[in-house]
């Protein structure tokens, strides 16, 4: 009998012949050994079937959620079914912080690093490059220790790894100094200031979202997540909000974290939405296509011109930096990138059509679609737009030669076959 359990929106029905949760090492690794196929399910906030299996799925939320700090090295090593919330409350509470975060805390670290998933920031690297040590548990039930120091460049499929080489047991990251933030929010910023300022945009903030609707040619809003111990910057563009808002029209602006300027720690800052409250709007499909940092204003030149298509099918679209980054599968792999980010209303079957519009309109700027977001773009294409596939399927190989760690959607997407 297949299972029943689906993806968080409850729009990914996964087709795994069982769920196992096992709840010590040993028996996981048992559990890997046995298996023909088997995939790890992280905290399901993807919107594809990345993480389904064609025959057991495996759940590590049972395992102990050993979070162990290392004040002196500045480093956390983590359980692989630990989420970000407790993760940052944890390092916090030495005194240490995360560099960055997503939008909300409420996703498995091991299953974020996985698939590329990042913040915002000019400067700040996606989730992924905090790690520094990867430990799995391989096809054969072994453990295997990857580590940004000791393997070099073969680190480089190790992290953002689709779940595609084991089943990761923990991950060792790098912390930084704990900080405070002031989240603003401004709005109304005009398209074509954002176009003309758009480096000064991003850079006014240690993190910077643009939120639209693609209703008008104009930004609804701007968050900006400002250091305490630096002094507010100008903001000349547009006004400050002067209440707590959404991003999402109609969804409670409680759901979020504290803007108005008032200080907190990092992780109650970072993420948009706060731990304890429905992220997002909760009924929704995303995608997200990520580009060149340089071809950002053309690439927002020609979302603009589609408005009319996508604006009906969307909840809000959001625009984020992130740095550069050398993991072979990152969606910013190789260069300061820009995050296209589209939260669609829950109907596939209007968003399928315009997002092979967006597609083919962005398709000049070779854009990387996010591993865990809804996408229709061909393995050939994927091929062209990621130089280390191929070392990345070398790895796999050599890691996991039974492919007991595929599913269709690595077959079908990754590697074509
Ligand atoms: C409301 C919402 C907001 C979001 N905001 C952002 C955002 O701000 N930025 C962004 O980049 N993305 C964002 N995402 C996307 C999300 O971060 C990714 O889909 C991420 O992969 C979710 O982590 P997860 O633990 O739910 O992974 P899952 O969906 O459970 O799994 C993803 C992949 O990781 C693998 N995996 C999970 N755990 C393990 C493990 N222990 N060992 C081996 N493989 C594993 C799975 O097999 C699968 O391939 C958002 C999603 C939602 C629902």
């Amino acid at each position: 009998m297949r299972t029943t359990v689906t993806n968080w929106a409850g729009n990914i029905g996964f087709t795994a012949r069982e769920v196992l949760r096992p709840a010590t090492l040993d028996e996981l690794r048992r559990v890997v050994a046995d298996a023909r196929r088997v995939r790890v399910l992280g905290s399901g906030h993807s919107f594809n079937a990345i993480a389904d299996s064609d025959d057991v799925l495996v759940s590590l939320a049972s395992l102990p959620p050993a979070v162990d700090v290392d004040t002196a090295a500045r480093t956390v090593r983590v359980a692989g079914g630990v989420r970000y919330a407790e993760l940052a409350r944890q390092v916090h509470e030495r005194g240490l912080a995360l560099h960055n975060m997503a939008s909300l805390p409420h996703i498995s670290v091991a299953g974020s690093v996985a698939t590329g998933t990042h913040g915002s920031g000019d400067a700040n690297g996606a989730l992924a490059t905090a790690v520094r040590e990867v430990e799995l548990v391989t096809a054969d039930g072994e453990p295997l220790t990857l580590s940004r120091d000791k393997d070099g460049e073969r680190f480089g499929g190790a992290v953002v790894a689709l779940g595609g080489l084991g089943a990761v047991t923990s991950l060792t990251l790098d912390l930084v100094p704990g900080f405070d933030l002031r989240q603003y929010v401004h709005t109304d910023l005009a398209l074509s200031d954002a176009l003309a300022h758009f480096d000064a945009i991003t850079s006014a903030g240690y993190s910077v979202s643009l939120f639209t609707r693609w209703r008008d040619p104009s930004f609804g809003q701007v968050w900006l997540k400002c250091r305490a111990d630096e002094p507010r910057p100008g903001f000349p563009w547009a006004a400050p909000a002067v209440e707590q808002l959404h991003p999402v029209p109609g969804m409670p602006a409680l759901n979020c974290t504290p803007q108005l300027g008032v200080a907190g720690p990092a992780h109650e800052r970072l993420p948009h939405f706060r731990a304890e409250f429905t992220p997002s709007s909760g009924a929704e499909l995303q995608s997200e296509y990520l580009v060149a940092r340089t071809d950002a204003v053309a690439a927002l030149t020609v979302l603009n011109g589609l408005r009319e298509a996508i604006a009906p099918v969307l909840q809000v679209c959001e625009v984020r930096t992130m740095a550069g980054d050398d993991q072979w599968l990152s969606p910013a792999h190789g260069r300061d990138t820009v995050g296209l980010h589209f939260t669609w209303a829950p109907e596939t079957a209007d968003v399928l059509p315009v997002l092979a519009l967006l597609e083919e309109r962005l398709a000049p700027f070779a854009p990387r679609p996010h591993w865990g977001k809804v996408f229709t773009v061909r393995p050939d294409r994927l091929r062209e737009r990621y130089p280390r596939m191929a070392d990345f399927e070398a790895l796999a190989r050599e890691l996991d030669p039974s492919a007991t760690f595929t599913n269709a959607f690595l077959r079908d997407v990754l590697y074509g076959a």
